[in-house]
C-alpha cells in the first residue's frame, strides 16, 4: 500500500523495501515497480535509477497511472519511466532484463477501490516473472498484507513459493513485526545469488 507518509524507520515495511532494494539499483539502472498504485514506489525508483536509468510500472487500474504519471511530472522524473497498464504476472512481455531491483507492494490501492487487491495466482507468477528478469545481485522487494479478503491465502502461497527456491540460485529473506499484530505486513526479499563485485 501508500509510501506516502511512511516514516523513515524500522516500523515501516515500505521503508524496509526501500533499504534492501537502494543498495542494488544505482544510477543508470533498471528498476520495476509492479504495483505502482499512487505512484510513490515508482517516484523512488526512479530516483535511485537517475536519468540515465530507466524505470518500468505496471498496474492494472486506469487511475493508479494516471496518479503515478502525476506524481512522476511533479518530480521531473516522467522521462525515465514507462508506465504499463498491465498485469505484472504479464511483464516479461513488456521488459527484458537484466534489471537490478523490482518492488511489489500488494494489496489495495490505498484511497481507491478496496475491492480491486492484487491476489495469489498472478501474484506468485509475477515474482516468478520478476526472478527471472533479475541480473545477479539483483533484489525483489515485496510487501504483503494479510488483512484483505484473499490476503492471507497470497500470503501462504508466496511463502511457500519462496521457501521452495533454490537455496544455491536465491537468498530468501522474510521480515515479521515481532511485537505488532499477526495483521501488520510482512516483508520478503530475494536476492539473485552469483553476483561477483
Ligand atoms: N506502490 C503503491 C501502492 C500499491 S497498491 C504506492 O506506493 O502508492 C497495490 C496496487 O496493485 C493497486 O493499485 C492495484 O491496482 C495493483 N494491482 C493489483 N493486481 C495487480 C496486477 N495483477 N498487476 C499489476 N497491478 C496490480
Amino acid at each position: 500500500m501508500a509510501s506516502e507518509m511512511a516514516p523513515k524507520g524500522l516500523g515501516s515495511a515500505v521503508y524496509l523495501a526501500h533499504m534492501f532494494l537502494s543498495q542494488v539499483l544505482g544510477s543508470g539502472g533498471t528498476g520495476i515497480d509492479a504495483t505502482a498504485g499512487n505512484g510513490y514506489d515508482t517516484v523512488f525508483l526512479a530516483s535511485l535509477a537517475g536519468p540515465r536509468g530507466r524505470v518500468f510500472a505496471f498496474d492494472i487500474q486506469p487511475i493508479a497511472l494516471q496518479k503515478t504519471r502525476l506524481l512522476l511530472e511533479q518530480h521531473g522524473y516522467a522521462e525515465r519511466v514507462q508506465l504499463f497498464q498491465a498485469g505484472h504476472e504479464e511483464m516479461e512481455k513488456f521488459v527484458s532484463g537484466p534489471v537490478d531491483a523490482v518492488i511489489f507492494n500488494l494489496g489495495y490501492l490505498p484511497g481507491g477501490d478496496h475491492g480491486v487487491t492484487s491476489s495469489a495466482g498472478t501474484t506468485v507468477k509475477a515474482v516468478q516473472a520478476a526472478l527471472n528478469l533479475l541480473r545477479p545481485g539483483g533484489r525483489v522487494s515485496i510487501v504483503v498484507y494479510t488483512g484483505h479478503p484473499g490476503g492471507e491465502d497470497e500470503y501462504q502461497k508466496l511463502e511457500g513459493m519462496a521457501s521452495a527456491l533454490d537455496g544455491k540460485r536465491f537468498h530468501v529473506l522474510k521480515i515479521n513485526f515481532l511485537n505488532r499484530s499477526q495483521r501488520a505486513p510482512s516483508v520478503i526479499v530475494i536476492e539473485k545469488a552469483g553476483y561477483t563485485p
